[in-house]
This record gives C-alpha cells, sequence and structure tokens, in this order.
C-alpha cells in the first residue's frame, strides 16, 4: 500500500526529503523495500509544506507516478520548509486513482495522508458519515477521505493533532476497522498513528522524519502497532492507541 513520511526540523527542499536519500520516496514509488500490500506506488503522489507567514499549507497532487513528473521535479530543489508530508499512492481495488484521492488532503492548516484500507467502508461510510466533516477533501472517493473527515471534525472541535488521527482510528475501529496507519501536520507538528501499516522513525540534530519506511540508512526505528507519535519542537512524544 501507500508509501508516506512527514518530516519537522530545519528548513530541507523537497528535493533533499523525498528524492535525495538512498531509498527515497522518489525509489519508493517504483522499488520500496518494506511494502506488504501491492508492489508499486504509480497511482498518484502528492506533497504538502508550510510557507513563512501563511499558516495554510501548499498542496501539489498528480495522479500519476511521481518520477513521470517533470514539473515535479523542477519545482522539488527549490522549495524548502521546516514541515511537509509527502506521500505515494497504491490504489486500493475499487477505487479511482484521480488526483482527487491522492494525499495529502488538506483543510485549513492541516495536511493528512492515510496508508491502508478500511475493512468495510460502505458499512463504515454508512454509520460515520454524519460525525465526519463534509470539507473538500473529505468528499473524495476513497475510503482515506472518510478518515480524514473523522480528523478534521475533531481537530474543529479542538481536538490536538494526534488526537484527531485517534478519534478517526477509533471511529473506524468501531466499524469494521482496517489498516489505518495515518500521518498528519499543522506546520509546527507532525503527528502519527500507527494501526496495521508500518511507520518508522528517524531522530537527528537536524530533523524528525516518520516514514513507512527508512529512506537511508540512519538510524530508523520500527514504531510499535497502536501507537501515537507527536512530534514538536520540543521532542517527540509515544503513546499507546
Ligand atoms: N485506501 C487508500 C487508497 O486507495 C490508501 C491506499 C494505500 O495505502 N495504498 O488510496
Amino acid at each position: 500500500m501507500c508509501r508516506h513520511l512527514a518530516r519537522l526540523g530545519e528548513p530541507r527542499t523537497l528535493q533533499e526529503v523525498v528524492d535525495a536519500p538512498r531509498y527515497s520516496l522518489m525509489t519508493q514509488s517504483w522499488s520500496p523495500r518494506l511494502q506488504r500490500h501491492g508492489t508499486v506506488n504509480v497511482d498518484g503522489f502528492g506533497a504538502g509544506w508550510y510557507v513563512e507567514g501563511r499558516d495554510e499549507p501548499v498542496r501539489y497532487r498528480r495522479n500519476q507516478p511521481i518520477w513521470t513528473d517533470a514539473s515535479f521535479a523542477s519545482l522539488a530543489p527549490t522549495i524548502a520548509s521546516s514541515c511537509m508530508v509527502a506521500a505515494l499512492r497504491s490504489a486500493t481495488p475499487g477505487f479511482a486513482h484521480d488526483e482527487s484521492s491522492a494525499a495529502p488532503f488538506t483543510h485549513g492548516r492541516y495536511l493528512f495522508s492515510h496508508n491502508g484500507r478500511l475493512e468495510d467502508y460502505p458499512t463504515a461510510r454508512k454509520a460515520l458519515w454524519a460525525e465526519a466533516s463534509t470539507t473538500r477533501d473529505a468528499l473524495a472517493a476513497v475510503d482515506s477521505a472518510l478518515l480524514f473527515g473523522l480528523a478534521v471534525a475533531s481537530w474543529e472541535s479542538g481536538a490536538s493533532l494526534p488526537d484527531g488521527l485517534v478519534a478517526a482510528a477509533r471511529a473506524v475501529l468501531d466499524h469494521g476497522g482496517g489498516r489505518l496507519t495515518m500521518l498528519a501536520a499543522d506546520g509546527v507538528s507532525v503527528a502519527g498513528v500507527v494501526v496495521g501499516e508500518p511507520m518508522h522513525l528517524l531522530e537527528t540534530d537536524t530533523g524528525t522524519v516518520v516514514a513507512s519506511e527508512p529512506h537511508d540508512d540512519g538510524p530508523w526505528r520500527e514504531l510499535a502497532d497502536l501507537t501515537v507519535v507527536h512530534v514538536t519542537a520540543y521532542g517527540t512524544t509515544e503513546t499507546a492507541l
């Protein structure tokens, strides 16, 4: 299934984060090392990042493999940010590979990405639709959009970045469950929830990366299943879901 990452730290360009590492997302598009579901990630990709003086992120998405987008390759070395989310999509069968289904989703200052699959999307959707936000990206025709809508609704009612993801995960776990690993960012922090799809953490002096798989030979470690991770300028906390 999809591959994604979120990074908080000293500013780095999209090219440095998404393309330059030895096992970068760019490489993971055709040659992921730890992917358990699906083989390649070619059904779209996206990146979101924050710029000075603007609360809302910039978000760029395409419905094609990341390596086929010459425009992304051209702009990626010119865009530096201290907070970003990037994702590759391997579409779950049954969902279209249009741009609106590619992560990251965004609303206000939030970015969101889901890796996995809702076990019983029709039932979960019927049960949880009324609780979910109907912001544009939550209306995309893909299971991930329901999780996003639930997270947005929770954030809008005051939940912290990780708590919004936790609320979305719990709601779906109560309605069929599934593989629900998620990442989110708000410009000053990054959060993740690990449910059924792996997530790895790299902490260095210059930044912290949470990602589906290690993208270099650094001191990454795998987060346990059912972990909630929250990365801020003050450090990283890990709690149980
Ligand atoms: N189910 C989501 C989709 O279809 C995520 C897929 C994935 O993690 N590969 O886009």
